[in-house]
């Protein structure tokens, strides 16, 4: 099979030919139709992530189809349409999984394309714990930036505590914040579209934002208590001064969630004190979080906008996503139809 690996922390991407690996027991192998290209990659191709074994091909918003199912695997089936997304598996016995936390897993804490190899390859193995159904109507290509891009907006957004109506904002409608702002519009909250310039604001409003904010030209924390102060602030950025400037816009209790990777983050404590208002983090999901995610896509036609190469230019992919000026995520087409 065809696979671009990394062959060793700092080094290029590179197309190799490949056996193609065989399922252990619990472990099903996926034929990859489409792979999304994510800036975590970044990770494995600088080494920044302790203990990865070179090479390694990265990867990991993967769809495909179950093609082999090793020893106990249930209830998978070969031909079954699937996603595999960052979260690869957890031992499922340690104390943060038996409380559900299982991003905490202390023991076997598996990530797609860091652990095991992921999705820029015509073929892979992944745990069966790591596998979410794709709905028929979502196509490969379609679905592959939801299983981290999405998620990760979508879950944080669904366990945010806003309700209906509330008014939610969304930092940056770039890659994250313009599925942010799809899925926030369509869970029913007031939508905040906050990003810099003018020339974002009809393409936000498109995507669902009932109000825009320019943090150019205005402060975004007095826009957003001219509606009252926002239950919840998405932070997608990747400017940690960006994010805080939007702290005194959240109305009491609000909380200002980061999923954007950000320097440092200077707040000022009286924010938070009067207010209660909080700042926190969040991760992406589970595979069943990723499988809610395609789901809701699909019902409610939210819809990751991408630039799309061929696996063998996935050099290219990566440096025009490393680039960040990709209209919104770049996918790698891999499978005969997508
Ligand atoms: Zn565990
Ligand atoms: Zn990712």
């Amino acid at each position: 099979m065809r696979a671009v690996q990394i062959p060793r922390a700092g080094g290029q991407l590179e197309l190799v030919e490949r056996d193609i690996p065989e399922p252990e027991p619990g472990w099903v192998r996926v034929k990859v139709d489409a792979c999304g290209v994510c800036h975590s990659d970044s990770l494995v191709k600088e080494g920044l992530w302790p203990g990865i074994e070179y090479p390694r091909v990265p990867g990991h918003e993967v769809i495909g189809v179950v093609d082999a199912v090793g020893e106990g695997v249930k209830p998978w089936k070969t031909g079954q349409r699937i996603g595999v997304g960052w979260h690869g598996g957890n031992c499922g016995y340690c104390d943060p999984c038996r409380r559900g936390e299982f991003f905490g897993c202390e023991v076997a804490l598996l990530t797609t394309g860091i652990s095991f190899d992921g999705g820029y390859a015509e073929y892979m193995v992944a745990p069966a714990q790591a596998l979410a159904r794709v709905p028929d109507e979502l196509s490969a290509i379609d679905g592959a930036p939801l299983m981290c891009a999405g998620v990760t907006t979508f879950n944080a957004l669904r366990n945010s505590g806003a309700r209906s109506g509330d008014v939610v904002a969304v930092l940056g409608v770039g890659g994250l914040g313009h599925l942010g702002v799809q899925f926030a519009a369509k869970m029913g909250f007031e939508t905040v579209a906050i990003a810099r310039g003018k020339d974002k604001e009809a393409f936000a409003k498109k995507l669902g934002a009932k109000h825009y904010i320019d943090s150019q030209t205005s402060d975004p924390a007095a826009e957003l208590n001219k509606l009252g102060g926002a239950r919840v602030v998405i932070a997608t950025v990747t400017h940690g001064p960006a994010m805080t400037a939007t702290l005194g816009g959240l109305a009491p209790n609000g909380v200002l969630i980061v999923i954007g990777a950000a320097g440092p983050l200077s707040v000022d404590p009286i924010l938070l004190i009067a207010g209660q208002r909080s700042l926190k983090g969040w991760y992406s999901g589970t595979s069943i979080d990723s499988q809610d995610t395609l789901g809701f896509s699909a019902s409610n036609n939210v819809q990751s906008m991408n630039e799309i190469f061929p696996l063998d230019r996935a050099a290219e992919a990566y440096d025009r996503m490393m680039s960040g000026k990709a209209r919104f995520r770049v996918v790698l087409q891999i499978g005969a139809k997508s």
